[in-house]
């Protein structure tokens, strides 16, 4: 027997115990083994003698608890689990005796698998799975599903995903025990023709009649070798050959990000009725946190809108109700006016409710009365007739504009009222403006629009009969003096009525008070859809963990054949990441949807998207699912690969 260089496989005193309870049990004791490459080795021995053991241990799927092991003089046992699955990819290609095939995907890509994890690219893996299965003599089942095959066509197709990568040895544990007596044959013939061609087979059987295929029988019994028929001379040329051509590609980098993903659309798309119901708690999730914050931005929108229109100039004072309360009166207005400069207006208000009868109808409003010019600095526009003139105003003239609801509502959609009369309170008022109707004001605006409008003096004297204003418009000349004028304004409030009987609110502090009010709206609108997006994310949690214990097999296998324990975290969390990308998807567009159509039954913009939370949307959905895939994918990659495979 004459073996130049070192043997393929060396064993040597190797144990390995497992541990039962309080007991430990010894699976392998004390095994020391050289397998030259080329060699066809029948491994044989009554149930739970250790063959099992030892061929995973081979195969660098377990681990030795004692002793030594060399692939090709590599230390096996103190190798990591990323050079563990290398081996496993690169060297090794297993044969199970239940086949181990993927069910949802078709023998071709069965076949395919190996060489998946290392990263070899599709098209070449195309033609190799396909040469190799019309070798197998399984040229016209490439596109079956397993369950569509028999047995013994199964097995084949397991043969052939051992050889993808060109595994030099090929390790068959109990290969025939689930086949007929011919299929039995035929696959014996395959790995006798398999070990003709140089590589090296180890075979599990209690089968005599397949280890007669065999060269050599080692045989086990409690874990120890009892007999071996040692190492016969091979085609050692060819065998080192074989069990060199895969170190080539030793350094290929693992499954892609691309093959993580087109594995995950597999798997979601084989078991539609889970997915469909994952994607629905992330579709409500996102759906929820979109439409809340569309929501709070259209509400945000929408009052900085109306404060916008007022200017930046404008300061409103008003009473400051509770004890030391003073009446804001005319007389303080004029004040304000001769002793304060650079300022471009000064608007008293006052204002109350009413009964207004005209054209056929009546109708209550609230009545403001105020100056033609604040009117007209406030924004509103005439849809016909004209603003109150100071004459108005010193006549205590009975005149009225009406808001462009509220004409709508007396004299009709279509009617110019503009010299008609309306009694307001029982007494005649001449109608000189119509304000424009604006379908789009939302808040302070829509309110207006159903206010009538009177001269301030005609308000004081006629209507409300008191000269206690309700408040004072200010409009600063410019923009930088607002602070400046509200400082000065105070000071005279002050020594007229004592400090504090006036609130002054300036413009730009209303609007900053705005501003922070819609931040936090959005905030808890946001955290209120966000729970919806928690709960969702649970629900993947859940489902994945349910996956993963469902799936423990095809974990084990996706191990043997050479996956990294990073190749498994990266499936899952792509497969949480994209039901949840797409769940996302589907909730925007729901969300944009809704919106579009709940702001067609509104005149004002009620949900308003910006990119930004379309942006925080999809990213929610995409991180709910990473976050939350995250623990069972860790859990999947953590798995034990002998265990797994027993499952
Ligand atoms: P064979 O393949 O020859 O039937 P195995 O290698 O599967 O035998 O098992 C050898 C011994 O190790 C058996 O006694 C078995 O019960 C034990 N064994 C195998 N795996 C485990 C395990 N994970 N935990 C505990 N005992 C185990
Ligand atoms: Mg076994």
């Amino acid at each position: 027997m004459e073996h130049n260089g070192p043997p393929l496989i060396r064993l040597e005193n190797v144990g390995r115990r497992y541990r039962a309870g309080d007991t430990e049990v010894g699976a392998l004791k004390d095994v020391t083994l050289d397998i030259h490459a080329g060699e066809f080795v029948a491994v044989m021995g009554p149930s739970g003698s250790g063959k099992t053991t030892l061929m995973n241990i081979i195969g660098c799927l377990d681990q030795p608890s004692d002793g030594e092991y060399f692939y090709s003089g590599l230390p096996v046992h103190a190798a990591g689990s990323d050079e563990r699955a290398r081996l496993r990819r690169e060297a090794f290609g297993f044969v199970f005796q239940d086949y181990n095939l993927l069910r949802m995907v078709t023998a071709q890509e069965n076949v395919e698998m190996p060489a998946i994890y290392a990263g070899i690219r599709r098209r070449i893996r195309w033609a190799r799975a396909a040469e190799l299965l019309s070798t197998l003599g399984l040229a016209h089942r490439t596109g079956h599903h397993p369950n569509e095959l028999s047995g013994g066509e199964r097995q084949r197709v397991a043969i052939g995903r051992a050889l993808m990568n060109g595994a030099a040895v090929v390790l068959a544990d109990e290969p025939t025990g689930s086949v007929d007596s011919r299929n039995g044959k035929e696959i014996m013939a395959q790995l006798a023709a398999l070990s003709e061609r140089g590589r090296t087979v180890i075979l599990v059987t209690h089968d005599p009649t397949v280890a007669r295929y065999a060269r050599r029988r080692i045989e086990l019994l409690d874990g120890r070798v009892v007999s071996d028929t040692g190492t016969n001379p091979g085609r050692q040329a060819s065998a080192v050959r074989a069990a060199r051509a895969p170190s080539q590609r030793m350094q290929a980098p693992v499954a892609s990000l691309a093959e993580s993903a087109r594995t995950a659309r597999r798997t979601l798309r084989g078991n539609k009725s889970r997915t469909a119901l994952t994607l629905l708690g992330i579709v409500i999730g996102v759906f929820s946190v979109t439409a809340m914050l569309g929501v709070a931005q259209g509400m945000r929108n929408s009052i900085l809108d109306s404060f916008r229109l007022l200017g930046g100039a404008s300061l409103t004072i008003s009473p400051r109700f509770g004890e030391n309360s003073k009446p804001l009166t005319l007389s303080d207005a004029d004040a304000i006016r001769s002793q304060i400069p650079n300022l471009l207006s000064v608007a008293p208000e006052m204002s109350g409710g009413g009964m207004l009868v005209g054209g056929e109808n009546s109708e209550s409003a609230r009545i403001t009365a105020t100056t033609g010019r604040a009117l007209q600095e406030r924004g509103l526009i005439l849809a016909e007739g004209a603003f109150f003139e100071e004459a108005h105003t010193e006549s205590y003239a009975p005149v009225v504009i009406l808001g462009g609801l509220l004409a709508g509502n007396l004299f009709g959609e279509h009617a110019r009222p503009v010299g008609e009369y309306v009694l307001i309170n029982g007494e005649p008022y001449q109608v000189i403006g119509v304000f424009k109707r604006n379908e789009e004001a939302f808040g302070a605006f829509a309110f207006q629009q159903r206010f009538a409008y009177v001269p301030l003096m005609t308000g004081a004297a006629r209507l409300f009969g008191r000269d206690n204003l309700d408040s004072i418009q200010i409009i600063a000349a410019d923009t930088d003096q607002v602070e400046t004028v509200q400082n000065a304004i105070e000071a005279l409030l002050s020594r007229r009525h004592g400090a504090g009987a006036f609130r002054i609110a300036n413009q730009a502090e209303i609007l900053a008070a705005q501003n922070d009010i819609g931040r936090i709206v959005s905030l808890v609108f946001g955290a209120i859809g966000g729970i919806s997006l928690v709960v969702a994310g649970i629900g993947v949690m859940n489902i994945m963990l349910a996956s993963v214990a469902e799936r423990t097999r095809e974990i084990g296998l996706r191990m043997a054949i050479g996956a990294r324990e990073r190749d498994i975290l990266m499936q899952f969390v792509c497969e949480a990441a994209m039901v949840a990308g797409l769940g996302g998807a589907v909730g925007l567009i729901a969300a944009l949807g809704l919106g579009a159509l709940a702001n067609s039954f509104t005149p004002m913009a009620f949900v308003a998207f910006t990119p930004w939370i379309l942006l925080v949307g999809l990213s929610c959905a995409t991180l709910t699912g990473v976050i939350f895939g995250f623990a069972p994918a860790r859990r999947a990659a953590g798995m034990d690969p002998v265990a797994a495979l027993r499952a």
